[in-house]
């Protein structure tokens, strides 16, 4: 089976900022290429202004909008009471932290609010989501079939939307020369230490954790200079994740599948 079709074997799959982006990409992707979950969660900060999103759930019903700042904590355990409501004793197979903000500041520009700011949203906003919906996932996780691999997104699994700029191994001055950006890039090496640590205290329940870098991308945040198109970032993206397995968990991959460094 291809990574892609695993999904239609997947009986929900969340996923933050979806208004836009590659958030959106990963809904559109997910309902229009043949091997669609059966529910799909797709959360916003204003699903009022979300058009697309919108569109595509009144086109499949599949598609489930919820509310979510993932900067409230407050918003954080509504969505996951709604959530509940949706999936029932399902629980949550897998959640793709995908919401993520670029506050740009260099050596020059940066201050202790530009960093804590990209910080909430990019590394403890994940951890606080996760957290949040533990009991749905590890729901999930226990009603594996007996014989099933032990590890998947068709079970459980936490998928964290990173960074290669996260990577501490890779930073060079070339790479700094273009991506200047101590917010971010802080915030991404601390969501991959996220993902570690995640990886970690989830395995016992047999929740996959992983972290995953989905290219250089034409979004609001990556670009017009950028290479990817969000259709070729996704659907190799999602072929990926859906051929996840126990020998993936704890590492940090690239949208093409090859394993990144720290
Ligand atoms: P984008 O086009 O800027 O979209 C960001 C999404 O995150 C939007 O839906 C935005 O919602 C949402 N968001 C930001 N803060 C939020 C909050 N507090 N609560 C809820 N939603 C919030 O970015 P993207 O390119 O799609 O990036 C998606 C993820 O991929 C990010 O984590 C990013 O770091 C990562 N990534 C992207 C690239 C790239 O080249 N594009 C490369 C590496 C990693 P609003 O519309 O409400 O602001």
């Amino acid at each position: 089976m291809s990574g892609l079709a695993c999904f239609k074997n997947c009986g929900s799959v969340m996923v933050t900022g979806a208004n836009r982006g590659l958030g959106l990409q990963l809904v559109e992707s997910l309902v229009t290429g043949g091997f669609s979950p059966g529910k799909i969660i797709a959360t916003a900060r204003d699903p009022g202004s979300a058009l697309k999103l919108n569109e595509l759930a009144k086109n499949h019903p599949q598609v489930h909008i919820i509310t979510l700042d993932v900067q409230s904590q407050e918003g954080i355990q509504k969505c996951a009471e709604e959530v509940h409501q949706l999936v029932q004793e399902e629980g949550l197979n897998c959640l793709i932290n995908n919401a993520g903000v670029n506050v740009v500041a260099n050596l020059q520009t940066v201050t202790a609010e530009k960093m804590i700011e990209n910080f909430h949203t990019n590394a403890v906003a994940p951890l606080m989501i996760t957290k949040a919906f533990l009991p749905l996932l590890k729901q999930a996780a226990s009603r594996a079939p007996r014989g099933a691999v032990s590890m998947s997104i068709q079970r459980a699994a936490v998928v964290n939307m990173s960074s290669l700029l996260g990577s501490i191994e890779l930073v060079s001055a070339e790479q700094m020369n273009n991506f200047n950006w101590y917010p971010y890039r802080t915030s991404k090496s601390a969501l991959n230490m996220v993902s570690r640590c995640l990886a970690v205290d989830l395995e016992p329940d047999g929740i996959l954790c992983v972290a995953v870098h989905p290219g250089w991308v034409r979004t609001d945040m990556g670009g017009s200079q950028a290479p990817l198109s969000p259709e070729e970032s996704v659907s190799s993206l999602l072929s990926v994740l859906g051929g996840l397995s126990e020998k993936h968990h704890g590492s940090f991959v690239n949208y093409t599948g090859e394993p990144l460094p720290w």
